[in-house]
């Protein structure tokens, strides 16, 4: 869902933190349709959410920083941003290497770290259903406590969330034997680039015809959607 890089950079090559184009009536618009609190244009805010670890990557500061709690408020979001042809950026915890969550000129960063709650746990059917901002380290311990394993382990465990993990289809050394986060995604939940919530995937085992449009949406790292609910 990203767009166009800025294309300044310092003297040593760095990526500078350019003036943002203005996004004209777009916070106006955020502001207008979601609770208050939710839409950040603090500068020194906005600054700390320009960019995740790869700060060496091109990077502006957004014209908005947002954090929805709901699937209706990230649908909210994207839908001002269509209307206002703004530039949407998700964003889990910051920690990817590659610039993933990097601003782009004039657009709003959605940080979906306030949604951080395990919705339910299954242990019968071995399943759990979880808001993207949960951390992968809280997911492991909250599901070991009902028997259970969450076995993919990115090395960003501690900091990283579900909703990162699935975006960049995330892997550490658990993954050679026990496969990588693509292998342990079942279901999502997620607003599209056109601002639709749709469903994908399953909650069972046994559910294996169709397209597998999860299997798309997992390693697709913010481009078709925003997700907002996964079963692993
Ligand atoms: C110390 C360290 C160790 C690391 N070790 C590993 C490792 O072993 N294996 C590995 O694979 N990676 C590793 N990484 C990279 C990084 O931790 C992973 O890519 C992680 O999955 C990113 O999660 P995040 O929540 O920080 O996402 P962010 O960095 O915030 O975002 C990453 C990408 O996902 C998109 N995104 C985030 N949330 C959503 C969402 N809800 N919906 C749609 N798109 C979204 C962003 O737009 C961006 O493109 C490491 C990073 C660090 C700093």
């Amino acid at each position: 869902m990203t767009t166009a890089f800025s294309t300044s950079s310092d003297a040593i090559g760095r990526p500078a933190a350019a003036t943002t184009r203005p996004a004209t009536g777009v916070v106006e618009a955020l502001t207008a349709v979601l609770p208050p609190g939710r839409v950040v244009t603090d500068p020194d805010v906005l600054a700390s959410y320009a960019h995740d670890e790869a700060e060496w990557a091109q990077h502006v500061q957004p014209a908005a920083l947002v954090r929805p709690r709901t699937a209706e408020e990230v649908q909210a979001v994207v839908r001002a941003c269509i209307e206002h042809r703004t530039p949407v950026v998700p964003r889990g915890a910051g920690t990817g290497l590659s610039g993933g969550a990097n601003a782009t000129d004039g657009c709003v960063v959605v940080s979906l770290e306030a949604m951080d709650a395990v919705l339910e746990v299954d242990a019968l059917e071995r399943f759990a259903v979880v808001q993207p901002g949960v951390v992968n380290d809280d997911l492991r311990a909250f599901v070991a406590g009902h028997g259970l394993w969450y076995p993919p382990d990115p090395a960003s465990s501690p900091w990283s969330t579900i909703g990162g993990n699935v975006a960049t289809n995330a892997g550490g050394l658990c993954c050679v034997k026990y496969g990588v986060t693509r292998d342990y995604v079942i279901g999502l939940q997620v607003v599209t680039g056109t601002g639709e919530l749709v469903r994908l995937g399953r909650r069972t085992a046994k559910g294996v015809a169709g397209y597998d449009l999860t299997g798309l949406m997992v390693g697709s790292e913010g481009t078709l959607g925003i997700v907002n609910l996964v079963t692993v």
